[in-house]
C-alpha cells in the first residue's frame, strides 16, 4: 500500500522554513491506519517485545495499537510535568528549539525488551534522548519503528546502534 498519498505537506509549520509532514490523513483513513499499525507490528513480531514505549503525542497514536497487536505493555514517554509519579528526565536539542522528555522511574524491569515507536524520525534528537531514558532504567531496546523517516536529516546516524524500521522514507 502506498502511504505517501495519505501524508500531507504543510510548509512553514510550526515555524517558518520547516516543511511539516502531516500524518492526520493517514490516521483518519481506516485502511491506511490499520495497514500502518499491522506492518510495523508484523516487522517486530519475532522480536519478543515485552513493552512498547512511545513518544508524546503522535507516537502514542501508533504505539498503543502496535503494543496491542504484539500483546505487549505500553509505556508513555512524555513532555515535562505530565507524568504523575517520580520520573527520569532528559533535555535535548530539537530541529526547532530545546525540549525535555520524562519517563516514570518504575516503567521497566531490568532486562525487559522494549520496542520504541514514534511517528517520524527527523534529526534523531528525540529518539536518542528517549533511548537514553529507557536504557537508564536497565531495559533493552530491541528496535525503533517509525511511520516516516526524513532521510536527509540523518537521524538514523544518531540511533545507528539500533535496528530501525520505517514504512515511508522522504529524501
Ligand atoms: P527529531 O528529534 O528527530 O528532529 O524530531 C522528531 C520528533 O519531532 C518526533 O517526535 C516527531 O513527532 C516530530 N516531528 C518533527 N518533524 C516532524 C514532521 O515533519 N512531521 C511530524 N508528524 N512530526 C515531526
Amino acid at each position: 500500500m502506498d502511504l505517501r498519498k495519505y501524508i500531507r505537506d504543510i510548509p512553514d509549520f510550526p515555524q517558518k522554513g520547516i516543511l511539516f509532514r502531516d500524518l492526520t490523513p493517514l490516521m483518519g483513513d481506516k485502511d491506511a491506519f490499520n495497514y500502518t499499525v499491522k506492518e510495523i507490528a508484523d516487522h517486530f513480531r519475532t522480536f519478543h517485545v515485552d513493552k512498547v514505549a512511545a513518544i508524546e503525542a503522535r507516537g502514542f497514536i501508533f504505539g498503543a495499537p502496535i503494543a496491542k497487536e504484539l500483546g505487549a505493555g505500553f509505556v508513555p514517554i512524555r513532555k515535562p510535568g505530565k507524568l504523575p509519579y517520580e520520573v527520569v528526565r532528559k533535555e535535548f536539542q530539537l530541529e526547532y528549539g530545546m525540549s525535555i522528555l520524562e519517563l516514570h522511574k518504575d516503567a521497566f524491569k531490568k532486562g525487559e525488551r522494549v520496542l520504541m515507536i514514534d511517528d517520524l524520525l527527523a534529526t534523531g534528537g528525540t529518539a536518542l534522548a528517549a533511548s537514553e531514558l529507557v536504557e537508564s532504567l536497565g531495559a533493552e531496546i530491541v528496535g525503533w519503528g517509525f511511520v516516516v523517516i526524513l532521510k536527509n536529516l540523518k537521524g538514523e546516524e544518531k540511533i545507528g546502534k539500533y535496528h530501525i524500521f520505517s514504512l515511508v522514507n522522504f529524501d
